[in-house]
């Protein structure tokens, strides 16, 4: 791969800037202006009529559902909801658009001015950089064209118009963005919060989510912008980090020959790790913008947007906050346990259902967590149920199993494909209770650690956890923990 990390050195003398373009279908039943199904992969063409079809005198009808998703989504990444916002054409010529525009919002969209919080690139935890988004549109998605063949080799075109129409959201971000690792984080931010918010999928494969890159550099110092490419075509997030680095050395060394960037569209080629021009701004297109005359202004009422902010659930980084405070987790672990709503959500009900919810973040992540991981498995795939963990860390909690007859018991689990319930039944690990014999051993134990003996007496009182430890093992891992260590102490202190 030729794309290469940028070097430190040359970054001194150069600053990058960067401004996204993000393209997002929503999840809406129906296409933005007609009744015909949102729905991909449909057999070609068959989720088309007369108005996503822009046969002459059709009339399109705005579908109240994606105004409610824009707006979520709005709000979501906190931008401020126009009352009033136009719909425009954007007129061009493209096979897979048969109207010959697109109706989109050009210079009053439904929402601007918001922002989206991303991590320091220098790694502070806690230290974070506001990019701001300059707005946040409504629009139509033209059709598709599938080519068979590429290159030389393409024979036919086919036309599937089944995805002319349906409701999209475009948001623009300012030319924020100093670095490809910002933008890669702006993404997977934004990615993150739309999926919490529910109004898109954001399956890249599925063309759910895209993104375009502007991307230009500047001397240090300067205020002023250098000349801009724009990349398109990227369908991954980590492709779009390596354009944007591959894209910067290139214009860096186009200034450094003495040359002069040009404003152009470049395509992104994965399998080369590089870009190339498609058009230049010669070729650019006038779209002709005008207001779109079937349509009347699109009034968000203060009900509406009230009835859309009481939808809007708690947002990734806030619920990792509250959940590191309420679960006592570090930053890593709240990630894990938030990495998708429906996860955290099932997390959180389990929790309060627990006598430690503590406890069931602990068992989850120390116990089931690398075990998905190991064998591959998705968390739905678990053969422990949510309740399952629960139960664990209850009778862990309760001092009824140690935590190695836990791991004992996850690993019957995962074995056999057993939920925790069925194992611990059948398995019942034997648990010792007799204090006469715990405290046998325990006296065992010390007389053979006179040293550690004179530690603890000598107030090293953590040397208690060494004696904890060794009559657990000596125990194979079957002393009752609580009672083991109320045991302990007591003869040491004795
Ligand atoms: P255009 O009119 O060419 O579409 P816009 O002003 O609409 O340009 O900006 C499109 C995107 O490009 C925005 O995300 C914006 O932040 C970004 N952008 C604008 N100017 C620059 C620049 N000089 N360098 C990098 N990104 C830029
Ligand atoms: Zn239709
Ligand atoms: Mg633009």
């Amino acid at each position: 791969m030729p794309a290469t990390a940028l070097s430190p050195e040359i970054l001194t003398k150069y600053e990058p800037v960067i401004g996204l373009e993000v393209h997002v279908q929503l999840l809406t039943a129906t296409k933005a202006f007609c009744g015909c199904a949102n729905h991909f992969g449909s057999e070609p063409n068959t989720n088309v009529c007369p108005v996503c079809l822009g046969l002459p005198g059709a009339l399109p009808v705005l579908n109240a559902k994606a105004v409610e998703f824009a707006t979520l989504a709005a709000l979501a990444i906190n931008c401020q909801v126009r009352e009033r916002s136009i719909f425009a054409r954007k007129n061009y010529f493209y096979p897979d658009l048969p109207k010959g525009y697109q109706i989109s919002q050009f210079d009053k969209p439904i929402a601007e001015h918001g922002w989206i919080d991303v991590p320091t690139a220098d790694g502070t935890i806690g230290s974070i950089k506001r990019i701001g988004v300059t707005r946040l549109h409504m629009e139509e998605d033209a059709g598709k064209s599938l080519h068979d063949g590429f290159g030389d080799s393409a024979t036919r075109t086919y036309l599937d118009l089944n995805r002319c129409g349906t409701p999209l959201i475009e948001i623009v971000s300012e030319p924020d963005i100093r670095t490809p690792e910002e933008a890669f984080e702006y993404l997977t931010r934004l990615k993150e919060i739309l999926l919490y918010t529910g109004v898109s999928d954001c399956n890249m494969e599925e063309g759910s989510l895209r993104c375009d890159a502007n991307v230009s550099v500047r001397p240090r110092g300067q205020e002023k912008f250098g000349t801009k490419a724009e990349v398109k075509n990227v369908n991954s997030f980590r492709y779009i980090r390596a354009a944007l680095e591959y894209e910067i050395e290139r214009q860096i060394e186009v200034i450094e020959d003495g040359g002069r960037v040009i404003q152009e569209t470049r395509l992104w080629n994965s399998t080369e790790g590089r870009t190339y021009s498609m058009r230049s701004k010669e070729q650019a297109h006038d779209y002709r913008y005008f207001p779109e005359p079937d349509l009347p202004p699109l009034i968000v009422t203060a009900e509406f947007l009230a009835a859309a902010k009481a939808k809007l659930p708690e947002l990734p980084e806030a619920r990792r906050a509250r959940m590191m405070a309420e679960y006592e987790l570090n930053d890593q672990d709240a990630r894990t346990l938030t990495a998708s709503r429906e996860f955290a959500d099932r997390f959180e009900a389990a929790a309060r259902t627990a006598k430690s919810p503590r406890r069931v973040a602990n068992v989850l992540l120390s116990e089931l967590g690398g075990r998905l991981k190991a064998q591959g498995l998705e968390l739905d795939q678990s053969p422990v149920s949510m309740a399952g963990v629960v139960l664990a860390a209850d009778l862990l909690d309760e001092g009824k199993i140690s935590s190695k007859q836990l791991k004992q018991l996850f690993d019957v689990c995962f074995v056999r494909g057993e939920d925790f319930a069925v194992a611990y039944e059948r398995e019942k690990p034997q648990q010792i209770t007799d204090s006469a014999a715990i405290e046998a051993m325990i006296d065992e134990t010390i007389a053979n650690n006179p040293k550690q003996v004179e530690q603890y007496r000598g107030g090293k009182k953590t040397v208690a956890a060494f004696f904890v430890g060794q009559v657990m093992k000596a125990s194979k891992g079957q002393a009752n923990p609580a009672l083991l260590n109320e045991l302990v102490t007591k003869k040491l202190e004795g």
